[in-house]
């Protein structure tokens, strides 16, 4: 079984893990309502991605 040769510092490991936790989350605004909404999902207010409505939202809120 393979031996770390040299122990990692609580502060090399630490900086290490940062890496995927440095970007905030992604937000653009809506086309169409100006929302925020995550890019490449459709928007959660009024249902529209790139310009189109692809989900219609229900009468009941
Ligand atoms: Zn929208």
């Amino acid at each position: 079984m393979a031996v770390p040769k040299k122990k990692v510092s609580k502060s090399r490991r630490n900086m290490r893990r940062s890496h995927h936790a440095l970007k905030g989350s992604a937000y653009v605004e809506c086309a169409n309502c100006g929302e925020l909404m995550r890019p490449h999902h459709v928007c959660g207010a009024c249902g529209h991605y790139r310009k189109r409505e692809v989900v219609t939202q229900s009468a009941s809120a």
